[in-house]
């Protein structure tokens, strides 16, 4: 779309910038966005002429959601055992390896697909950026595949080779370590970001975490990782240890953990430098404790919400339900949770032009079918989301 567009006649903007209370709220509002960046936001009534024109009808507008942790490319799906789970058996992340068999045998258009399907439904949901992680391949030529064709979607692509440790190289952990940190990592590293690793017991422990995070961090990845959600571990430590963008799931914490993370906070008051990211999804589908984000951030941590959208823990692209399960069962406030998927997620992948509507900002903006933002959590499961811009351009 060339030209300018012009979004006004919104009843309750959300900035993350100046305005009223921690979202930055503006009344009456519009902002004008050209060339795919935000350049003006103000008063409804004083708002510029412009090309295109979209009228909230004086609905809610927020920033659109960044999904900071996602496992789209896979084949295959897990319906059974998340029946199993419902009927009482425990999840070990076992299961893993199932998806890893039918990825392997996948060919590239069915992966491709998969991660169109997934994209466009949270696009629809009003995610406008989504991190996308490998770690389904676990091979040298499957996981390259993988991060090549989230590529092709996705700016936050993520190398997970270290996910689990393949069937193969069961007996043999340090060996698959060495391949992770050869050839896989040579192999994935043009086509990702980040490097992130599973630091959990039954998948790689704090050495082996270490050492494979640390070659990635030396070919120029950034550094993410899944630490402390089926039990308490070394993992957020080793994250704050080597200056991880953020931590996933921080479901088991000790007081040590929660120290560490606040101890990374920036000196001027905006927050933590690693972020920790909940992911309320997982437990939801593994029917366990939610992680305790009221600790987190009474501790000045700061905090980020993302789907965890894999075939077997959590599959769910939703934000919004995110956002309603984090204050229902998490005990965060509507402002806290909207706020952590929003500018929360963008702190998690270290962007300041995302989660924000300010100008200068990437205009991903989503024009609620609601007066505020609150209703995202107090109507759960309603199709709230009426339009998502992304990139200055009308979905
Ligand atoms: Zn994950």
């Amino acid at each position: 779309m060339s030209g300018s567009l012009l979004v006004d006649n919104i009843g309750e903007l959300v900035t993350n910038g100046a305005g009223e209370g921690p979202l930055g709220i503006r009344r009456n509002a519009a902002v004008l966005v050209e060339e795919g960046r935000v350049v003006w936001v103000g008063p409804s009534a004083y708002a510029p002429a412009a090309d295109h024109h979209v009228d909230a009808g004086g609905a809610a507008v927020l920033p659109g959601f960044v999904d900071s942790h996602a496992h789209l490319v896979f084949a295959g799906d897990r319906a059974a055992e998340f029946a199993a789970r419902m009927a009482g058996q425990p999840y070990t992340g076992g299961g893993i390896r199932t998806t890893v068999g039918a990825t392997r045998a996948a060919t590239d258009e069915e992966l491709r697909a998969t991660v169109r399907r997934l994209r466009g439904e949270a696009l629809r949901q009003g995610t406008t950026t989504m991190e996308i992680k490998s770690g389904y391949g676990l091979t040298v030529a499957d996981e390259a595949r993988s991060l090549r064709i989230a590529a092709e979607t996705s700016t936050e692509t993520t190398f997970l080779g270290a996910h689990v440790v393949p069937a193969e190289y069961a007996d043999r952990p340090d060996d698959y370590v060495g391949l992770v940190c050869g050839p896989m990592l040579a192999a994935a590293a043009p086509y990702a970001k980040w490097i992130d690793v599973f630091c959990e017991r039954g998948a790689f422990d704090v050495d082996h975490a270490r050492a494979i995070l640390a070659c990635g961090r030396a070919a120029g990845l950034g550094v993410r990782l899944h630490a402390n959600q089926l039990g308490p571990g070394p993992g957020v430590q080793l994250g704050v240890e080597l200056d991880a963008a953020s931590v996933d799931h921080c479901t088991h914490l000790s007081d040590a953990d929660v120290a560490a993370l606040a101890d990374t906070a920036h000196s001027d008051g905006s927050g933590t430098r690693t972020v920790a990211t909940l992911l309320p999804g997982a437990e939801f589908s593994t029917r366990s404790p939610y992680p305790d984000a009221r600790r987190l951030l009474d501790a000045g941590v700061t905090v980020a919400l993302a789907t965890d959208c894999n075939p077997g823990s959590s599959y769910t692209s939703s934000m919004p339900f995110c956002v309603a399960l984090a204050v229902r069962e998490m005990r965060m406030t509507p402002a806290e949770a909207v706020w952590a998927a929003t500018a929360g997620g963008a702190r998690a992948l270290r962007r300041d032009d995302i989660g924000v509507l300010t100008p200068g900002a990437r205009a991903d903006l989503v024009v609620l079918d609601a007066p505020s933002y609150l209703h995202l959590a107090y109507r759960p499961g309603v199709p709230l989301i009426r339009q998502v811009i992304r990139n200055g351009v009308p979905q």
